[in-house]
């Protein structure tokens, strides 16, 4: 039996949020969406697990209220296609945090 590196070991799911993490997220930065969407994206590799991470959220505009401001906190949550036992593929890593909304005025 050979045994490989941890680091070939895909990382195990976890929900303690590990420190450091909500703080590197924000630092991303949010961006306004493209294509005529009312919105805001932040992604990047995940501080945990390193895989590809985002979030987006769209401002649903009414024809009661108009458009809404964005958020003032935004709960962001890994959403990596990898799979970290004991959690199936497209669930994640576990991590997430409520983190700052976009500051840009709408
Ligand atoms: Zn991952
Ligand atoms: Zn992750």
């Amino acid at each position: 039996m050979s045994d490989k590196s941890q680091a070939e070991k895909p990382k195990v799911w976890s929900d303690i949020l590990q420190s450091g993490w909500k703080e590197t997220v924000e630092s991303w930065g949010w961006q306004p969406l493209h294509g005529g969407k009312r919105g805001y994206y932040i992604g990047g590799k995940c501080p945990y697990c390193h895989d590809d991470m985002s979030r987006t959220i769209e401002l649903v505009e009414t024809i009661f209220e108009g458009a809404k401001p964005p958020p003032e906190y935004v709960w962001v949550q890994c959403n990596c296609k990898v799979a970290h036992p004991p959690h199936n593929a497209g669930e994640g890593c576990g991590q997430g945090a409520e983190i700052s909304g976009p500051r840009f005025r709408v």
